[in-house]
């Protein structure tokens, strides 16, 4: 981005940037859950969705297309296996649990995913931990 200077800082409080920056005429706020504390915003409507992905290789033999299964819009167990371009793995997916501020991996949720995600696209294998 031509002119433009990227600077990654935490702020305590929306007016933290213009302290730094006495220049500043505008602030977009996009802090995402971060608003929940952010001082100046405290935002308590807002409330987190938690997602968990795994990346795992691509088998010898590309999948040609994505595979997604989800009883509503929302479902906490949505189940999707994404191929990614260019040998880039395979995202297996998921969850979206409302609420959960636990910014941790879950590795037991991890091999539940894998198990959901062999299940629907039986090409990357049968889950477990041989069945990759
Ligand atoms: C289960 C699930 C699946 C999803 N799947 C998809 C998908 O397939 N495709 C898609 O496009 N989207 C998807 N999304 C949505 C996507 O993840 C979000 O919309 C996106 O990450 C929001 O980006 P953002 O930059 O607004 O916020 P964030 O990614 O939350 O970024 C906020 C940034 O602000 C920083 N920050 C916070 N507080 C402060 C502070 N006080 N000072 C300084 N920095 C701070 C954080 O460190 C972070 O870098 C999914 C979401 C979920 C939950």
């Amino acid at each position: 981005m031509q002119g433009i200077k990227l600077i990654r800082r935490p702020y305590a409080h929306i007016n933290g940037a213009p302290k730094d920056f006495p220049s500043t005429t505008a602030i977009f706020n996009c802090t995402g859950p971060g608003s929940y504390h952010l001082g100046g915003v405290e935002d308590h409507k807002l409330y987190p969705s938690s997602g968990q992905v795994v990346l795992v290789a691509e088998p010898k033999i590309p999948i040609p297309r994505m595979y997604i299964r989800s009883r509503k819009r929302v479902d906490p167990n949505t189940t999707y296996v994404f191929p990614r371009p260019l040998g880039g793995g395979i995202i297996l997916d998921g969850c979206q649990q409302d609420g959960n501020w636990d910014g941790e991996v879950d590795l037991e949720f991890a091999e539940d995913i894998k198990k959901r995600c062999c299940a629907l696209c039986s090409e990357i294998g049968r889950g477990g931990s041989s069945g990759y």
